[in-house]
């Protein structure tokens, strides 16, 4: 496989993953950009007009165009950009920055799917892995769902001491638009 075969069949996965996670992928395929990273790693949906600014400003690459679709002006005329790729890579310091992010009870059982973090069981309360009165943090990755026992059973300790452990890592959500909004920064196009 030559490097630009294997680059391709890995945005293709990529693109498919994030379409999947944005839902609606056939809409906001249609009508927006991907933007990778210059590593190839997916950023986010870019509106498509934004794209073909990045692209007349020498920022991007076309990675992939609609065919049969041309965006013409006086002086040029552009290809229809479904994915564009940065030139220079752009370091999104996202989980740094999630990870001080504050998370409603209704965002972390949304995310946990309220299932309990212990047990598997139905979460419906959530629990604070390190506890507040230890300076735990309402934040994505100090939240997570849990059931009414469980969270008795852990009361205010840590899962070590409680002897408990957790079934999964609590993670920061994969939101589009803070993302979006950080690399829209990270590039200086506002
Ligand atoms: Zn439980």
């Amino acid at each position: 496989m030559t490097r630009s075969t294997a680059a391709r069949a890995t945005t293709t996965h990529a693109l498919a993953a994030a379409a999947r996670h944005l839902g609606g992928a056939d809409r906001l395929v249609r009508s927006s950009t991907l933007l990778l990273n210059a590593s190839y790693e997916v950023l986010c949906f870019v509106e498509t007009p934004r794209a073909l600014t990045l692209l007349v400003n020498e920022q991007v690459d076309v990675v992939q165009a609609a065919p049969d679709r041309f965006v013409h002006s006086r002086h040029l005329t552009l290809p229809w950009p479904t994915i564009v790729a940065l030139r220079h890579y752009v370091l999104v310091p996202y989980d740094v920055q999630a990870t001080t992010e504050t998370a409603s009870r209704s965002q972390v059982l949304a995310r946990d799917k309220h299932t309990c973090a212990y047990c598997g069981g139905r979460g419906t309360t959530i629990d604070h892995v390190v506890p507040q009165s230890r300076g735990g943090l309402n934040t994505w990755t100090n939240l997570v769902a849990c059931c009414a026992p469980c969270n008795n059973r852990k009361a205010d300790r840590t899962p070590e001491e409680a002897g408990m452990r957790l079934l999964f890592e609590p993670h920061p959500p994969r939101d589009a638009s803070a993302l979006q909004r950080m690399v829209w920064d990270l590039i200086g196009q506002g």
